[in-house]
């Protein structure tokens, strides 16, 4: 799809206002007055359910590591299976 194609698009979507979990967003315009998202016409959808917004600028989305407790003498015998 062209450059123009999109961008007649993007002005035909109809944008939604942005909802309170937007507040600080680096992706916010203005559009006729009321802010709205640059990014997604229906702001709210991608803050449905507790989720967090993927394209979000102002969270800091933490990642858990769980080690897992390995078993020694397992973990030798498996290693010893994949030598053949
Ligand atoms: S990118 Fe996500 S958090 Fe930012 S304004 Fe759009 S919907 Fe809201």
């Amino acid at each position: 799809m062209s450059t123009e194609k999109r961008a007649d698009l993007n002005l035909r979507i109809a944008r939604l206002p942005i909802v309170d979990q937007c507040e600080g967003c680096q992706r916010i315009v203005e559009d006729a007055g009321a802010k709205v998202c640059g990014k997604y016409a229906e702001p709210a959808f991608h803050w449905e359910d507790g989720q967090i917004c993927l394209m979000a600028t102002h969270i800091k989305k933490e990642v858990t590591i769980v080690k897992k407790a390995v078993n020694p003498l397992k973990a030798s015998k498996r290693a010893a299976g994949k030598k053949k």
